[in-house]
């Protein structure tokens, strides 16, 4: 396994409430996007080491947001219960508080540093593809630099330059190997980021 692919590795100190799950309204917008995702291989499970990637989440109030749950790459299509509810977390500690049934996503600490970075930003799609993770790395697009680790004060701080006066866009994280993520103050808005580009290296090929 490469080491800068480190998906699926919990890497936070994590408490989980037992909560009922969200509803299916609320998630509703993440789900018809990330069905499209996983369809065109941008959500899914590697084949060799079993390791799922690909989260999406939305925001629901100023720290609160909804995302999809830990080792949930496999799946086609998810059930509300496959949604958690992160409630609090702390960067300096790498800490994360969530309600539900299932652990967050293991990249929920670098959501939530998106989220604080800018408050009209809403949406936020991690994907991972190859192709177009190197057409973003061969610029000139928006980048978190190779020497930052995810889900860190460090990372936050880069979030907050890239994106405080920018509600929607797309950047490439340069040392989490295939992953690009999207944010917008709508679902529509985060996903055409991600399929506009799709398109075009569709094109290109
Ligand atoms: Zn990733």
């Amino acid at each position: 396994m490469n080491n800068k692919r480190d998906e699926g590795v919990i890497k936070f100190k994590l408490t989980l409430k037992r909560a009922p799950a969200p509803e299916m309204y609320q998630v509703i917008a993440l789900e018809k996007w990330r069905a499209l995702f996983f369809k065109l291989g941008l959500v899914g499970e590697y084949p060799i080491d079993k390791i799922g990637y690909g989260n999406l989440s939305c925001r629901l109030t100023k720290k609160n947001f909804l995302i999809t749950g830990s080792q949930t790459g496999h799946l086609a299509h998810l059930h509300a219960h496959h949604y958690t509810k992160v409630i609090d977390c702390d960067l300096k500690k790498g800490s994360i508080t969530a309600e539900g049934l299932v652990p967050p996503s293991s990249e929920s600490l670098t959501h939530y540093g998106i989220y604080e970075a800018n408050p009209s930003i809403q949406y936020i799609f991690h994907v991972h593809h190859r192709p177009l993770w190197d057409m973003l790395m061969s610029g000139p697009f928006d980048y978190i630099d190779e020497s930052i680790a995810y889900g860190t004060p460090q990372m936050a701080e880069a979030a907050f330059e890239l994106l405080a006066n920018k509600s929607s866009g797309i950047f490439v994280m340069k040392g989490h190997e295939d992953g690009v993520i999207s944010y917008g103050s709508t679902a529509e808005e985060a996903g055409k980021n991600i399929l506009d580009l799709y398109r075009k290296l569709a094109i290109r090929q």
